[in-house]
């Protein structure tokens, strides 16, 4: 008898399957290459990237979350580093790109770790410990700030703003986006309650930034359909359809045949009577003015004109959400349901704004409702401005919702770094080279502000530490003139909410990629890997 061994499969074929050391190596890899990429445009000096998608369209952004979307990254854990960056998004809108340098130095120093021979689930363990700690260090090192302090909260938005494309009227800007933010702002029990949704953000290509404004209600950048409608409607209804008001040509290409012209003639009326239904199911329900998601036929434009009818059509999703919000109307699919408890209110006026017309919705039955309008010379100039503008509105949010805010231009950075040694030094083992390597990892932050200014790191970084240790522990790096200063004073101020949201999800990653040690990947069609990001970007 022959002893020969079978290979045994577990998998499909074509399973691709990294483990130990390699697999852990190439995530760490692939993560910090996403790091890499984002690093220059960190801080007021940051540089700025060129998009272009397969379209051709460009986008000129220095916004961390905007340029990792629009890179189409497909490696798994460089994916999972984009999500630090999606998630910062949401919970804060600014910091983007602080969190996702942070992950990538927090897997630099972990591989660094690594190399010693140090096992990943002590890294883990010190890394856990070093971000709940960091938590209540930032905390301690933070200022309370209310919505009384305004002079305050100008300066975080400015902050949000600096070194973006809305740099030169960001005086202007910073003032709108606090105003926004406060008028949306609602008392309840002590607490302030924003909800973001009813800031709206409008773009208007022309004019100059300092034409924005701060507008009470919707601004939908539509005119009316018909110039014989009503330019301006006071305190009046309005209806919300998501449906065609035309009447929809057949899937199939049917063939009328016609013998004689009164046959055309009846075609051609039969077609206007029930155009003419559909309008006098809206008029019906007592709406004067009518936003629609979809088309409206020329014939029923005349009619809705006739009734004295505001109409605009080819509204967007998210413009008929926010209306629905403001003027308390519902979204209505079905004519036959329209009905006058459907119905919202508010002023409906044509106003024009640069060489365009567009409708503003005021006075709605949701004072809260505002919206930001941007101007700006070009397409790009707008988008960039309008992303500058929401990190701003994020900021101010995140610092009423949490009444905390601390000193940035790494000022809060250095001060984490040197409070998470001192903590280190009271650790015994090994979780102590974790936290002091976590400690190491932040500062990060205040090194990329320094090289991207064009600053020898090592001497800022220096420098920040002798102030810290003198107890001045607001002090900061001055970009511009590349010497310490006392950020809070220089009013370069940022929400507590950025950094322990950025030290949160930096470090959940970090851990999650470290104590993976096995990839196994299905292959779906393709046969390779997915590719790694790529470098030159
Ligand atoms: P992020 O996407 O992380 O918000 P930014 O490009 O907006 O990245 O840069 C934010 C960093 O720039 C923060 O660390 C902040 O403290 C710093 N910063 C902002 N304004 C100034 C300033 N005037 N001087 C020095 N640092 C600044
Ligand atoms: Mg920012």
């Amino acid at each position: 008898m022959t002893n020969t061994i079978q290979p045994i499969f577990i998998m499909p074929e074509g399973t691709q399957r990294s483990s130990g050391k390699n697999a852990q190596r190439n995530n760490i890899m692939a993560a910090r290459m996403v790091a890499e990429s984002v690093r220059t445009t960190l801080g007021p000096k940051g540089m700025d990237k060129m998009l272009v998608d397969s379209l051709g369209d460009i986008t000129v952004t220095n916004d961390g979350v905007t340029i990792l979307q629009e890179m189409n990254i497909e490696h798994p854990s460089a994916k999972m580093v984009v999500e630090v960056a999606k998630t910062q998004e949401q919970e804060v809108g600014d910091g983007t790109t602080t969190a996702v340098v942070l992950a990538g130095e927090l897997l630099k120093k972990a591989e660094e770790l690594l190399d010693q021979d140090i096992h990943p689930t002590v890294i883990a363990r010190g890394y856990r410990l070093a971000a709940e700690r960091a938590m209540a260090i930032l905390d301690g090192c933070s200022k309370g700030i209310t919505e009384h302090d305004d002079d305050v909260l100008r300066q975080i938005a400015m902050t949000a703003m600096t070194g973006k494309g809305a740099e030169t009227a960001k005086d202007k800007l910073a003032d709108l986006a606090v105003k926004a933010v406060k008028q949306v702002m609602e008392k309840q029990g002590g607490k302030n309650e924003i909800d973001a949704e009813n800031i709206k953000i409008e773009k208007k290509v022309g004019g100059s930034i300092d034409d924005s404004e701060l507008v009470q209600g919707i601004v939908v950048d539509k005119e009316r359909v018909h110039p014989q409608m009503p330019r301006l409607l006071k305190a009046t209804t309005i209806a919300l359809v998501d449906s065609a008001v035309e009447i929809k040509s057949t899937e199939m290409d049917a063939k009328i045949q016609i013998t004689d012209p009164s046959q055309m003639q009846a075609f051609i009326d039969q077609e206007e009577n029930m155009l003419k239904h559909m309008v006098e199911k809206i008029i019906r329900s007592g709406a004067k003015a009518v936003f629609c998601q979809k088309g409206i036929d020329d014939i029923a434009q005349h009619y809705f004109a006739k009734a004295g009818i505001y109409a605009v059509r080819r509204v967007k999703k998210s413009d008929m959400e926010a209306l629905a919000k403001a003027t308390g109307a519902s979204v209505v699919t079905n004519l036959d349901d329209l009905s006058p408890t459907d119905l919202g209110r508010g002023t409906v006026e044509e106003v024009r704004v640069g060489d365009d017309d567009m409708t503003y919705v005021k006075e709605c039955q949701n004072p809260k409702a505002v919206t930001l309008l941007v101007r700006g010379s070009t397409e790009h100039i707008v988008d960039e401005i309008k992303r500058a503008v929401d990190d701003a509105i994020g900021d101010v949010i995140a610092v009423l919702r949490n009444g905390k805010a601390v000193a940035g231009a790494g000022a809060a950075e250095v001060e984490l770094a040197r409070n998470l040694r001192s903590f280190a030094d009271s650790l015994s083992g090994r979780e102590q080279l974790a936290v002091r390597a976590f400690a190491d990892a932040v500062e990060v932050i205040p090194r990329t502000l320094a090289e991207n200014a064009g600053l020898d790191p090592i001497d800022v970084i220096a420098e920040l530490k002798a102030a810290h240790d003198h107890g001045y522990n607001l002090v900061g790096i001055d970009v511009f003139s590349g010497k310490p200063i006392d950020a809070w004073q220089a009013g370069v101020i940022e929400p507590l909410k950025i950094k322990t949201q950025a030290v949160s999800s930096a470090s959940e990653v970090a851990i999650m990629i470290l104590r993976i040690d096995d990839v196994i990947a299905a292959t779906s069609g393709k046969r390779d890997m997915p590719p790694m990001p790529n470098m030159e970007m």
